[in-house]
């Protein structure tokens, strides 16, 4: 057989997959046991698991199993504005639609903003499915710095300037950031929404962890300081607080946007799972959700402790790392000699070692990063964070004696 060229679309070369989504399926082939630093998974305890068999027992029926409406499931839709109506983003229904996920919600934010070559800001280190999602529609990524406050917004006139022209989106992940953990100062929140409207740009403001505040005080949304700002794209998810299997999450957009995410979303796949939607519109109308909150925030607080002082015991100044209000990650920079030691190369001796993190190469749109890496501390409980600390810290010294 002559092999042939396939008629590829442009958009295949910006295909560039996950290395964060990849880290399941390669840890799942492992046969050793493996602390499991790497994926941004809840712990297993942090699924209302017996409150969802009763559930499923109860409440599915013929209506979990045929379509539903792309916009969502009614109950959920109503649980759902219902709960928020208490939050400091409250909504409506014409704002509302449920997604497959916070990966749809970016990718229907995209979808609806971006043609090729279009700019689109992107934080550096940022999570590259998100950035991966803009360059699929072929944007150019602007990657802009960020500090402990999160995105540098300061500097971002100079590198628009630079680049000779503004941003289509800006795409930014407020609070407790996938991957360093940091959260946007209020200042800066309000400093770039004044440059969006100055830019005519879109913010895709992603925040799945937003309601996983486990210390510090709330600063306001992006939705509170600008309310019903047809230029604010908002993704959130129930992957974090509920369960990511779900694959359960929503958009909250201007109504005038509305009706092109339904259309966008009905030419990828109708309506978001039905059997899911309908265990966590029964699981809010059952009154769970803040109970459930309060009571993961604690476990969450908890596990960011234990890594955190157990990473200063294992290994003191050969590192820096971030101190998250909230979330689930920690981003750990390497120091002295061992900055020296590149996290991609590390990721395997670990492996080996029997600890799984997620390299810095794969958290920025550009591959920087080497000498760092990201830790997530909510999947394992306080032993096993414990054991994949020691691991990690017997991983370097013997990256450290191979070079
Ligand atoms: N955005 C960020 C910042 C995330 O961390 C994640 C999940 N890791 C997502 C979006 C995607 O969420 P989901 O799993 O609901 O698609």
């Amino acid at each position: 057989m002559t092999a042939t060229l396939l008629p590829y679309a442009a958009r295949v070369s910006r295909l560039t997959g996950s290395v964060i989504d990849s880290s399941t399926a390669l840890l799942a082939s492992q046969p050793h046991d493996i602390v499991r630093f790497a994926m941004g998974s809840p712990a297993d305890e942090a699924v209302p698991l017996e409150i969802f068999r009763s559930i499923s027992a109860s409440t599915l029926d013929h209506s979990s199993y045929t379509y539903g409406a792309t916009q969502g499931e009614p109950e959920l839709l109503e649980a759902l504005v219902d709960y928020l109506g208490g939050t400091s983003e409250p909504t409506t229904h014409e704002r509302v639609t449920i997604t497959s996920g916070g990966m749809q919600g970016l990718d229907l934010a995209c979808k609806i903003f971006v043609d090729p070559d279009d700019l689109v800001i992107v934080e550096s280190p940022t999570y590259t499915n998100g950035s991966a999602t803009a360059a699929s529609y072929r944007a150019k990524l602007l990657e802009a710095p960020t500090d402990e406050n999160g995105l540098i917004v300061e500097a971002l006139p100079e590198l628009v300037e630079r680049a000779g022209r503004t941003p289509k989106a800006i795409y930014v992940i407020p609070n407790f950031q996938n991957p360093s953990g940091t959260t946007l100062s209020a200042p800066r929140r309000e400093l770039l929404l004044d440059l969006a409207h100055r830019w005519n740009s879109v913010i895709i403001d992603d925040d799945p962890y937003g309601l996983l505040r486990f210390a510090g005080d709330d600063l306001p949304s992006f939705q509170s300081l600008s309310p019903s700002d047809p230029l604010l794209f908002s993704v959130r998810t129930f992957s974090k607080i509920l369960a990511p299997g779900l694959r359960v999450g929503w958009v909250d957009t201007d109504p005038s946007i509305r009706r092109l995410v339904i259309n966008a979303k009905q030419s990828m796949d109708t309506c978001a799972n039905v059997p899911s939607q309908q265990l966590v519109s029964e699981f809010i109308r059952r009154g769970g959700l803040s109970d459930h909150l309060t009571a993961i925030k604690a476990l969450y607080r908890e596990r960011k402790g234990v890594m955190t002082e157990s990473l200063r015991r294992n290994l003191g100044d050969r590192i820096a790392m971030t101190d998250p209000e909230g979330g689930f990650f920690l981003w750990v920079s390497l120091r002295g000699e061992d900055a020296a030691t590149s996290t991609t190369a590390l990721f395997d001796i670990a492996l080996a070692e029997g600890v799984a993190f997620i390299p810095g190469p794969a958290l920025s749109a550009s591959g920087k990063f080497d000498d760092s890496l990201r830790l997530c501390f909510a999947t394992s409980d306080p032993e096993r964070i414990e054991e994949g600390v020691q691991r990690l810290a017997r991983a370097l010294d013997i990256a450290r004696s191979l070079r």
